[in-house]
């Protein structure tokens, strides 16, 4: 919008610019005019000209920053930004462009740090406009370095401030989708109340106010006054332990979360969830194992070759020269796996003994002008020697000598043995079942057992096996066990953790049993549990709406296994029966988090399960049975009154994958022509068609040879905007951050 004299002042002083900087109007609006219209260099030299005369004035200072990381002139920008807010260490804008220059010189601790002073600076709730870009890229970087606790809590305070910016939407999306993070650390929270015996119940609540709305330090001090009273209510450990997380003091934030888990007044599984947080923080930073870098000489290339090519425990791996190396540093000619024992024989069932494991890998790099032929080795360092000494062995006279040994990098032991390496020579030989079986076989002995006698950091250097036995071990040792299963292959985890509890002789997870009867009583239940522990409830009594609106929210967090309970359930009541049921009312019990709340029919929910079920079949079970499926939810979408444009394209999808051109072609003519008026089904499409190669992001067809390309053109109906999500390019977002919101 276009500034007048009624608009905030861009100095940031709060006032409107009539009872504040009114003699500069015309100046503001021109630049504003200049920054949106990036014309930068222009801006610039007003703003230096007007800066004689009106020397310090924030508004022209911001505008200046922000030009200078528009145009990547950071060093200049960095300065500029230390030097605003140096001298005006109060002034939200100064804040802003400093803990903008922090973050870009990756000082995260300390942008954060400012970040909430100046969010305090604020009324709890509020927000000035100007720190908003500030707080989402400080979540971007945490995001990035490993900091998930507060990469969330940053996006969700941005989306509660602002619930329509696209950026925070976007980083919370991409956290979501994020498998390899824990649920737990995404949706770990604080209690929003105290219990009404509480003595201090108002003093808390206003501690829960801070920490809602980014007042972390304020809410912090709060807490920690109040602990003299958490013997009566140890959850103000765990309130406290999470909003060190988000300030970054993981040393604190552990030792109160293991206060709080060594109460007697908590349940075992509240304080296994608060030692397993405590853990994740710190799941990358133990045990380095060495990776090496052996340099050693090729006397004779071609022999050498010869013979590395016919070396049955060498595997020459396919890969594109073109894509590495350059004039500097010329690619290699091939790239070899060393497995550790011969492949067994085809048709034999793979075992733990006879499939074999990757020892190391090798690049391969002929004569160069001014440098020998040498291989270059990449190995742990305990496979070393023998890797080492199997190349003299296979290639004798033809290894030259040892060029240079080197530290590539570190990795944890943990990491390297959650992901075991087999080498399986045509895996399409042997059946899927078989090569699950291995690796099940592999979690649940040989790692277990190694993991059992590998010392842990977080049992004092004991070994689990060591640790176990005394009663208070074993919530540690539960939450151990969960830390790992969040990390294993989820195929794999549970079963894993339940061999590894065994040994332990800890408690496995007791099954939940949520109430029998009417669907609010059971939604009710399931929502004073978290969600994470939701695969462990029993659903086999629950209602095919009940199960919906379960399922309904799993599947935002991405919880697979009971995404997969929830839906098997709905599924396993016949379809007569589930639709004379009435429909779920979630008005009166508001499930956790579902953004739609409003009544959910059985047939609805069948329908929701069913793509639960197509996705699972496509991508373990073949399109066959996920056609099948897909005819079946139809089905059950036309009764429902769905449209079935969303089931018709993964109907295309599963067509196309069975070669059946013409099938394809006919669904795709049909979504175009029958949902022409949907945006949402067109921009499926397009996405569909871009996704196959057949059509270029601006919509127009690809010519690829043999592509079953001609169907009939896809409407361009569909808003670009809808799969260009880049398209707004920080530099008409900048100008928004100059101007106050
Ligand atoms: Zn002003």
């Amino acid at each position: 919008m276009p500034l007048d004299s009624h608009s905030p002042c861009p100095c940031g002083s709060g006032k409107e610019i009539r009872f504040c900087c009114s003699d500069m109007l015309k100046d503001y609006q021109q630049l504003e005019t200049m920054l949106s219209g990036g014309q930068f260099a222009a801006a610039l030299s007003m703003i230096e000209k007007l800066e004689k005369d009106h020397p310090n004035n924030a508004a022209l200072i911001s505008a200046k920053c922000l030009i200078l990381r528009e145009t990547g002139r950071f060093d200049e920008f960095i300065a500029q930004a230390e030097s605003f807010y140096r001298g005006n260490p109060d002034k939200l804008k100064a804040i802003a462009e400093y803990v903008i220059a922090r973050t870009i010189g990756g000082q995260t601790d300390e942008a954060l740090s400012v970040l909430v002073d100046g969010i305090e600076k604020n009324e709890p709730g509020k927000i000035d406009g100007s720190l908003l870009f500030p707080l989402i890229m400080i979540a971007q970087q945490l995001l990035e370095q490993g900091n998930i606790y507060t990469a969330v809590a940053l996006a969700k305070l941005s989306q509660s401030f602002n619930p329509k910016g696209r950026e925070s939407a976007a980083l919370l999306a991409q956290i979501y989708r994020r498998k390899d993070i824990p649920l737990i650390e995404k949706e770990l929270t604080f209690d929003p109340a105290a219990p009404d015996d509480f003595p201090f119940r108002d003093k808390y609540q206003d501690a829960a106010v801070r920490l809602a709305t980014g007042h972390w330090k304020e809410g912090r001090a709060i807490l920690e006054e109040l602990l003299s009273c958490a013997g009566q209510w140890p959850n103000l450990y765990r309130s406290l332990g999470l909003v060190n997380f988000w300030l970054g003091d993981t040393d604190a934030a552990a030792e109160a979360m293991r206060k709080f888990a060594s109460s007697a007044k908590v349940s075992f599984d509240d304080a296994v969830d608060a030692l397993t947080a405590a853990m994740l923080t710190r799941r990358q930073l133990s045990d380095d194992l060495d990776v090496m870098q052996v340099i050693r000489t090729i006397p004779n290339p071609d022999k050498a070759l010869e013979i590395l090519l016919s070396t049955p425990r060498l595997v020459s791996m396919p890969f594109d020269a073109r894509m590495y190396g350059d004039a500097e540093r010329p690619a290699p000619s091939h790239a070899f796996r060393v497995v550790d024992r011969p492949f067994p024989p085809q048709g034999e069932a793979l075992t733990l003994e006879n499939t074999p494991l990757l020892l190391g890998t090798f690049l391969f790099f002929g004569k160069q002008t001014d440098r020998d032929a040498r291989i270059e080795i990449q190995v742990f360092e305990q496979n070393r020697e023998t890797l080492l000494a199997f190349l003299s062995e296979a290639l004798g006279a033809e290894l030259g000598p040892e060029v240079e040994t080197n530290l590539l990098t570190k990795l944890p032991w943990l990491f390297k043995k959650l992901d075991p390496e087999f080498q399986i020579k045509d895996s399409a030989a042997f059946p899927a079942e078989s090569v699950k079986k291995l690796y099940r076989d592999y979690f649940e002995t040989a790692f277990a057992e190694e993991w059992l006698n590998h010392p842990s950091d977080f049992l004092d250097g004991k070994t689990p096996l060591a640790y176990a036995g005394q009663p208070e071990s074993a919530p540690v040792l539960s939450a151990l066990v969960q830390t790992v299963a969040f990390q294993t292959d989820p195929q794999f985890s549970e079963g894993l953790a339940r061999a590894l509890r065994e040994k332990l002789g800890i408690p496995q997870p007791e099954t939940l049993t949520p109430p029998e009867g009417d669907d609010s009583a059971v939604l009710a239940f399931f929502q004073r549990i978290p969600i994470w522990r939701w695969c462990r409830a029993d659903v086999s009594t629950l209602s095919v709406t009940a199960a919906g609106q379960l399922l309904r929210v799993v599947s935002i967090f991405g919880e697979d296994e009971a995404m997969t309970r929830l839906s098997d359930r709905i599924l396993s009541v016949p379809a007569d029966e589930a639709d004379s049921a009435k429909t779920a009312s979630a008005s009166e019990s508001e499930t956790a988090s579902a953004p739609d709340r409003r009544p959910l029919s059985a047939a609805e929910a069948r329908y929701m399960a069913y793509e639960v079920r197509i996705a699972k079949a496509e991508t373990a079970e073949g399109p066959a049975k996920a056609l099948e499926l897909i005819a079946e939810a139809k089905r059950v979408a036309r009764e429902a009154g769905i449209s079935d444009a969303s089931l018709s394209l993964r109907e295309a999808a599963m067509q196309l994958a069975l070669g059946r051109i013409d099938e394809f072609r006919r669904l795709v003519s049909y979504v175009a022509r029958e949902h022409r008026g949907d945006p949402e089904a067109m921009a499926e499409l397009q996405m569909m068609m871009i996704n196959l190669g057949l059509i270029n992001p601006d919509g127009t067809p690809r010519t690829v040879s043999n592509a079953p390309a001609a169907a009939e053109p896809v409407s361009p109906a569909a808003e670009p905007k809808l799969w260009t999500p880049d398209s707004d390019a920080p530099s008409s977002g900048g100008s928004k951050l100059w101007t106050p919101d």
